[in-house]
């Protein structure tokens, strides 16, 4: 056991310095947080364990067969069978021979050096004192690391303008517009958000700028187009340009970040950039298996998952316990306005509400979880079953952001506070064969509900029909709070300061866009190239990555059934919406 925990602990550091490596000199995105150093090793310790346990009843049992020699060559086997998980475009046949031949290596050094075995491998001690002792400091070493982080962002801030206001902004990460009770959807998903649209000003048609979050969420922080920026699938956002938080910070506010969608918002998506304190990844049981190339690949395995009838994210953070970091933090914070980030996870795929609304919408019908099988030949109950849930989802989580609006009005925080809440995309349920997001920029990816919240300077209780683009926000939040506009957009005040512009369709151009995802199958629409959507009026014009362009009228037709790019009547209002494209993208 002794032999096999060690087994574990260097396994688990290669890994570690591995991801360590591609996070801080690749700059490459990795899922991983910096607590990678200490997880890595204990998780590693934890699974190597295992079979340890099975080698250790079969040594009691065979003590002439399983010698020390044979298990230190089969533990060292599977240490480095295991980092295959690191490069898992090599066939698993090359380093399986590649790990016989490390192993049997190993073997024969520990072998010509048997006081290292008796005195170090097999002393409890020394274990404790060298991968415990290790372990335990690299843990307080992340810890203290993010402390000094906040600690020196927080004594570089300058003094914040007398009676400033608060800013939160929440992204409800997934949730599409369409199915919303407060956009008229036939279920009652959110009556919280309904009550609370009462007091502010709600937009009808807003849009993200791309269907997936690093790419939308960095366009609303800069107020760029994502084009414009450096993120891509796996290239975090970098420091070209100016952040909202960045902004506020240098005028005193007190910055943070609670995120719940790891792959894309944590500290490594670039997104934390101006935030004084950041709240990510969580220490959990989950975060551990999760910080393992072993318990990762085996959450990774669709049939694993399926047999185990387990189909949950082990690292998910939910809604409640967002809320319970935010507000932790917000009582801590006195004397200077905060700018608050909340980013809930809940309503992503897979989509699992909780047993208090799981059987709210229809719930109980068979289902079939589309990361197990992708594909397109879902059955009208199939994908029905996944919109009930998806809409349970939603609800239990209106339900969450209800309890934390009481909670910050009990505190009376919500009198100088600027709300926004929206969505950093869609989700699509089979309206063009596609589920998910990322894929196209059908108008289910793109429009995200949008409520604005601010007593006495937003208007109550209204709302906006023209349709806005999310790329506007933070431009609108710099205006509303009465600082000079930094950052590259346009208030959304002009759609309610004006008599003529609330209510009726403007024509204004909104580009969305989404780059080319290699090692997508081809009747994917992202597999062919980038692509570009304008938003014009009654039109929705997408030029996909071949060239091929589709044209919706959406006022008449919403679920963009009816493409007009072929009829004679598409191809005369084509080519304004071509130049108007064209013009966007050379301007910006
Ligand atoms: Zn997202």
């Amino acid at each position: 056991l002794l032999l096999a925990a060690w087994f574990g602990f260097f396994t688990g550091l290669v890994e570690a310095c591995w991801w360590l490596g591609q996070k801080l000199l690749g700059s490459k995105m990795t899922a991983l947080s910096p607590h990678v150093i200490w997880m890595a090793p204990l998780a590693e310790i934890g699974w190597f364990l295992l079979p340890g346990a099975f080698l250790a009843l079969a040594a009691w049992r065979w003590p002439k067969r399983v010698t020390l020699p044979v298990a230190v060559f089969l533990l060292a086997c599977l240490g480095f069978f295991s980092l295959r998980f690191l490069f898992p475009s090599i066939h698993w046949a090359a380093w399986l021979l590649a790990s016989v031949g490390l192993a049997g290596q190993a073997t024969r050094l520990l072998q010509a050096r048997p006081a290292v075995c008796a005195d170090f491998l097999l002393s409890r001690r020394r274990f404790l004192c060298g991968s415990g002792v290790a372990i335990g400091e690299l843990a307080a070493g992340v810890h203290g690391w993010q402390w000094l982080r906040e600690r020196q962002a927080l004594a570089k801030l300058p003094p914040a303008p007398a009676g400033a206001p608060n800013v939160l902004l929440i992204t409800l990460d997934t949730v599409r517009a369409a199915n919303l009770s407060l956009y008229g959807y036939g279920r009652p998903t959110t009556p919280k958000l309904e009550r609370l649209s009462q007091g502010g000003l709600v937009f009808e048609r807003a849009l993200a700028t791309a269907p997936w979050t690093l790419a939308s969420h960095a366009s609303i922080f800069t107020g760029r187009f994502p084009h414009e920026l450096s993120v891509n699938w796996k290239i975090p956002l970098d420091a070209a340009y100016p952040t909202l938080a960045e902004v506020l910070s240098a005028y005193g506010y007190r910055t943070a970040g609670f995120v719940a969608n790891l792959e894309y918002c944590s500290l490594e998506s670039g997104l934390a950039r101006g935030f004084a304190h950041y709240e990510d990844y969580r220490v959990s049981l989950g975060e551990l298996v999760h910080h393992s190339s072993c318990g990762k690949a085996l959450c990774a395995s669709p049939r694993l998952r399926k047999h185990l009838g387990y189909y949950e994210l082990p690292n998910r953070k939910p809604a409640a316990e967002l809320n319970a970091e935010f507000l932790g933090w917000l009582s801590g914070n006195a004397g200077r306005p905060f700018f608050a980030f909340l980013n809930y996870f809940d309503v992503h795929a897979p989509y699992l509400p909780p047993p208090a609304f799981a059987a709210r919408f229809g719930g109980g019908r068979a289902r079939r979880h589309p990361f197990l099988l992708p594909g397109r030949d879902w059955s009208p109950a199939e994908v029905q079953a996944e919109i009930d849930a998806y809409d349970g989802t939603i609800a239990s989580l209106d339900h969450h952001v209800g309890g934390l609006f009481d909670e910050l009005r009990q505190r009376g925080l919500l009198e100088n506070t600027l709300v926004l809440i929206t969505s950093d995309h869609g989700e699509e349920f089979g309206e063009h064969g596609l589920f998910e997001h990322g894929d196209s920029l059908y108008l289910p990816a793109l429009h995200v509900p949008l409520l604005l919240l601010f007593p006495g300077r937003v208007p109550a209780g209204r709302r906006v029909g023209a349709p806005v683009s999310l790329r506007d926000l933070s431009a609108t939040v710099l205006d509303l709070v009465g600082l000079k506009p930094w950052l590259p957009g346009n208030s959304l005040g002009r759609r309610w300061r004006k008599s003529d512009g609330v209510g009726g369709p403007e024509a204004e151009v909104i580009l969305s866009e989404v780059s080319f995802a290699p090692n997508k199958p081809d009747w994917v629409p992202v597999s062919k190239g980038d692509m570009k959507s304008l938003f014009a009026g009654r039109y929705h014009y997408i030029r996909n990555g071949d060239g091929r362009e589709e044209l919706y009228d959406v006022t008449d037709d919403p679920l963009e059934q009816q493409d007009l790019a072929g009829t004679a009547q598409g191809r005369g209002d084509l080519e304004p919406l071509r130049k108007a494209l064209q013009s966007l993208l050379t301007r910006s």
